[in-house]
């Protein structure tokens, strides 16, 4: 078997092709990085790898960890092997083959053994090395993992690539005092005075970004649910927090387990499921195989956690199991197709949810969860389409965001409805039998799925997969003597591609006693209604009336002014949901204007019983007032906004729609009175009847108060500060609390401090930090700040983790509306020329409300 040689490339003289029997083995010489071609190279020469990697962790997070590795794979040919390491050459301290000593030879990251040490079959390589810090999170009392999506070669050699699996046999050497968790169970253990070593068993084949694992001082919860046994790990200190959630949590892995072997119509793939939760974990949740980690307080709820956190928490836990099948079980080839595990994982964990929450209405959530989201990217100049070319995993971060997580699960909706919902479980089942344990692209699931249509799947996927944007959909009434005569619908691309998007459609026509629907297919530039001629005019035509259509769906005239007038008085929850999100895209395009959704806002709060649609509203309310308005629309309206919140915090029936009003009111508050009764609130001189607050409401609060310079802020901060007792907790706000100072130096000198890579470690904490300094009330010191942090991006990308240079960007620009601070960016863009593409996209999505809103100023 032969690989392809990249004829740009010069090889080193040790590098040449070499000959080898009667043929020429060529192998591309290695740059940064993991190209394609290096990926396939490997991925069709190397196979049957199994790593042996024990990791020695020492107490003190300065001294080093150092690790042995015995890498047991199969050639097919006889070749130079490439192993990542992406550390200097003086971390490896031996490398030997087949029991022979090899110079250590370290190329852009990788190390290479010759082919003349290497057989044609099975090959065993051993390598001595001290591991990278860069991928393991070393805390004072902790450390953890997080190779995703090829930084496990920044702590230990392997073939960082999806699609060469391995099995994983872990022995980790940790402090007495801590314990340890990995992928799989563990299955020995020796203990010395102030050692222990533990022996974890050998995993399932997996790819190196599944491998993980935690090692420190944590509280383990246990729990029997249905004959398997889970382990919980946390740092928690607050004993009746974890009482509160911890058999809930137990119960809806289970619960989801159960869901997912039934759907699958295979088993749990692995040999236990364990869950780690990390005080400010970077992501919500990681699916490492067999021990998922959380960011503990997605699932460690507090008492006045909304309906919708709730919610959250289900979703994010099923989101993370549906990984174990798809994803952990069947990997995508390449990062290109990391969608279609968020995808799967999503919609499942959409299906499993529901069940568990009687109450809620889930064609709304839905809606809501995903749309307004995927909106925010699709209709910036830097969208993505969901599947992306990538050359080298390097820049697979890059990949990762809204379309990914939001846009994707609605475009499977849509598949589903093509398919048929039974059509695509036994389509998928199809999938899992055969790629198990291995990897599939997404043409190769197209192709199945294909023949089980008469539709054109890979037509439909070029335009909904392949290409960024969605498509403007424009509706037309014709009348006639007060009778409608005719209502056309028609497509177009605002990207000028032309491109037409088929989607099934079911336009409403609302009327006093409710809407007619529908249903429509939008497979032709412009189409029809059917059946509605001659119908009595309606007060409002909705293109997308059940929510599922996806596009920007212009509002004529006539439905806008009735929304705005009359939105309380439609009677369906989820209708009124797609008519607030059709408006607020409405006001982005500029035809409505900020203070009209504002003041509809608070007019229909109060009527609004769908606590869905109030949180929904109120997040848009906190934009409009921050963003939008100028700064005398706001003065004007402070006082209204304050008062229609605080009867929503004393009116509302639940905790949690209590606890979304007064979040709303703390994060929108501005005249003295408001503020005066919100330190109230803090010193604990004022209760509210029906909340509880805890720890983290009194930071959020305390964190507030300092940005509106509220008298005597240094003191509350520190009294704050004092009064924090889980120690995670304390590091955090001891961290940002030079951010939320009232002295412009000092949040000066906390910006500056952020060019130093480690002071970025803690990547939650800096985006707090920087939203904070970014504050709206902040803003005419803050445009300073704007420059340095997009001229930081390159470097942030390449030191952080995945979703962090869209983080860092969206925490700076978020607090922007100025004129001046969209001129700074476009600017930038502007002088850029080799700007890496993917960058510019970040940028452009998290600049897009600075700009449609600093036009308006
Ligand atoms: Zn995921």
């Amino acid at each position: 078997m032969i690989v392809a040689a990249v004829a740009v490339c010069v090889p080193a003289a040790w590098w040449l092709a070499q000959r080898i029997g009667s043929r020429i083995v060529t192998v591309t010489q290695p740059t940064e990085g993991i190209s394609r071609t290096l990926a396939a190279e490997r991925a069709a020469n190397i196979r049957s790898v199994r790593y042996a990697l024990a990791l020695n962790i020492p107490l003190e997070k300065k001294d080093p960890v150092r690790g042995t590795l015995v890498i047991r794979l199969v050639l097919n040919d006889r070749a130079p092997l490439i192993i990542d390491f992406a550390q200097p050459a003086e971390n490896v301290s031996s490398i030997e083959a087949n029991g022979q000593s090899v110079a250590i030879r370290s190329n852009h990251g990788h190390l290479v053994v010759p082919a003349e040490s290497l057989t044609r079959g099975e090959n065993v390589v051993e390598i001595a090395f001290t591991a990278g810090d860069d991928a393991l999170n070393r805390h004072d009392e902790f450390l953890y993992s997080l190779f995703v999506p090829a930084r496990a070669s920044q702590t230990f050699p392997c073939f960082d690539q999806p699609d060469i699996k391995g099995s994983l046999s872990l022995t980790l050497d940790i402090p007495a005092a801590w314990v340890a968790v990995s992928n799989a169970p563990e299955i020995d253990r020796e203990t010395s005075d102030a050692r222990t070593r533990l022996r974890f068993g050998e995993t399932p084949a997996l790819p190196t970004y599944l491998f993980g694992f935690a090692a420190g001082i944590f509280s383990i919860e246990r729990a029997e649910r249905s004959g398997r046994t889970f382990h919980m790990y946390h740092r928690e200190t607050d004993a009746g927090k974890v009482a509160a959630n911890r058999d809930i949590i137990f119960d809806q892995h289970q619960q989801a387990i159960e869901w997912l072997e039934t759907y699958t119509d295979r088993k749990y793939p692995f040999q236990k499921l364990d869950f780690v939760l990390l005080p400010a974990f970077q992501f919500g949740g990681m699916e490492h195989a067999g021990a998922i980690f959380y960011n503990a307080p997605r699932l460690l709820l507090e008492k006045t956690a909304t309906q919708n956190e709730h919610l959250t928490r289900a979703n994010l836990i099923a989101h993370e199991t549906s990984h174990m099948w798809f994803g952990d079980l069947v990997t995508m080839k390449w990062f290109d197709d990391v969608w279609l595990k968020e995808v799967f994982a999503n919609f499942m964990a959409a299906k499993i949810v529901n069940p568990a929450f009687p109450d809620i209405n889930h064609e709304l959530r839905f809606f809501l969860q995903h749309y307004p989201s995927a909106y925010d990217v699709d209709r910036t100049a830097g969208t993505n389409p969901i599947r992306q070319p990538l050359e080298n995993l390097k820049d697979a971060g890059s990949l990762y965001g809204p379309i990914i997580y939001l846009k994707a699960p609605i475009v499977m909706r849509q598949l589903e409805q093509m398919l048929g919902a039974d059509e695509l479980r036994d389509g998928l089942r199809e999938y899992l039998r055969r790629f198990a344990f291995a990897n599939a692209t997404w043409p190769e699931l197209i192709e199945m799925l294909d023949r089980r249509t008469g539709e054109d799947l890979a037509a439909w996927s070029r335009t909904w997969v392949e290409e960024p944007g969605r498509p403007t959909i424009a509706v037309k009434l014709e009348a006639n003597a007060g009778k409608v005569s005719r209502v056309v619908l028609t497509q177009s691309d605002a990207r000028g591609r032309s491109l037409q998007w088929t989607q099934q459609l079911h336009v409403a026509l609302g009327y006093e006693h409710g809407a007619r629907i529908t249903a429509v297919s939008m497979d032709a530039p412009s189409v029809e209604v059917p059946r509605v001629a001659d119908l009595p005019l309606p007060n409002y035509i909705l293109a997308n009336g059940d929510g599922l259509g996806y596009g920007l769906f212009m509002l004529d005239d006539r439905s806008r002014q009735f929304f705005l007038n009359h939105l309380d008085e439609i009677g369906d929850g989820l209708t009124r949901g797609v008519a607030w999100v059709t408006l607020w895209d409405d006001m982005l395009e500029g035809r409505t204007e900020p203070r009209q959704m504002l003041e509809l806002a608070r007019r229909t709060l109060p009527q609004e019983r769908e606590e869905l649609n109030i949180e929904r509203i109120l997040a848009d309310v906190h934009a409009v007032f921050w963003r939008y308005l100028s700064d005398a629309e706001r003065a004007s309206t402070a006082a209204a906004l304050e008062q229609t919140l605080r009867s929503g915090i004393t009116q509302a029936p639940t905790t949690s729609l209590k606890s979304a009003y007064f979040s709303a009111f703390r994060r929108t508050v501005t005249t003295p009175d408001g503020v005066a009764y919100l330190e109230r609130v803090w010193r604990g001189q004022e209760t509210i009847e029906g909340l509880t607050f805890a720890e983290n409401d009194f930071i959020e609060m305390a964190q507030e108060l300092a940005l509106r310079t509220a008298p005597g802020t240094e003191a509350i901060l520190a009294e704050q500060h004092t009064r924090i007792t889980n120690p995670d907790r304390k590091a955090r706000f001891a961290f940002v609390l030079p951010a939320l100072s009232t002295d412009a130096q000092t949040r000066d000198a906390f910006f500056a401090s952020l060019a130093r890579a480690e002071h970025r470690a803690q990547e939650r904490w800096v985006a707090d930090g920087l939203r904070f300094v970014n504050h709206p009330l902040r803003r005419p010191h803050a445009e300073r700040y704007v420059r340095p942090s997009l001229e930081m991006l390159r470097e942030i990308q390449r030191t952080g983790d995945i979703f962090f240079p869209l983080d860092w960007t969206a925490a700076v620009l978020g607090g922007h509306n100025s004129p001046a601070a969209a001129q700074t960016v476009s600017a930038f863009l502007a002088a850029q020329k080799d700007y890496p593409p993917r960058l510019r996209q970040v940028i452009e999505q998290s600049a897009d409300q600075l700009f449609r809103a600093a036009s308006r100023n």
